[in-house]
């Protein structure tokens, strides 16, 4: 399957361009349609459940694609609490790490963002400057991704107004995997920057 570089990949600014205010935060943003494993960054964003220890979905889909070593390093770690990360080498991904967060099952907004807050924070503290986050909770876990998306673009939009947290990243990718999602994506981050 063909890798994707995210530095490649079009930015929210012009993807967007003409829709949305210009703002420094867009050069860093994208949004971006397709399977997560296929992604060459930094670091990918698994949607992992509190045992880590794989499971459907994206999670079952990163385990795939990087092999029994990530199962090995994940039982190690004795699981990860809602709303915190883990992180773990990416093996055969074509991204060098795996940040691990465990999604809220159902609505519950204070977890959801916990997950991108601490998620960001540890990918500042750790010098990843290329992210793709998947939708966490909005598969199996049930979250309404209407509301997952405005509550994610405005955790990250939030995090970003920090100097030090926008010169910390080159590129925060939204990885969404379906064209409905996309879509809630574009028009969440056209009305949070119009
Ligand atoms: P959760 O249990 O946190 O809800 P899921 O894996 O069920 O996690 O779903 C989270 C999101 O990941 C959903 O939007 C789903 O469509 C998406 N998804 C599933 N497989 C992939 C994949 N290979 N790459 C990117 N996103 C994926």
């Amino acid at each position: 399957m063909s890798v994707v570089s995210v530095a490649s990949l079009p930015t929210v600014a012009q993807q967007l361009q003409g829709k949305v205010r210009p703002s420094a935060l867009l050069n860093v943003l994208s949004v971006w349609q397709g399977d997560i494993t296929r992604l060459r960054a930094d670091a990918i964003v698994n949607a992992a459940n509190s045992s880590l220890l794989g499971g459907g979905g994206v999670d079952g889909a990163i385990h795939r694609a990087a092999g029994p070593s990530l199962l090995e390093e994940c039982k190690a770690l004795g699981g990860c609490p809602t709303g915190e990360v883990r992180i773990t080498k990416g093996y055969n991904l074509a991204a060098t790490y795996v940040y691990h967060t465990v999604g809220p099952v159902g609505e519950k907004p204070a977890l959801l963002k916990s997950c991108y807050t601490n998620t960001l924070n540890a990918l500042a503290q750790n010098q990843v400057r290329t992210v793709a986050f998947s939708s966490i909770s909005t598969g199996v876990y049930g979250y309404p991704p209407q509301n997952a998306a405005k509550l994610v673009v405005e955790t990250v939009k939030d995090w970003l107004q920090t100097e030090e947290h926008l010169q910390s990243v080159d590129r925060i990718i939204f990885c969404v995997f379906s064209e409905r999602d996309r879509n809630i994506y574009e028009a969440v981050l056209m009305a949070a920057f119009e």
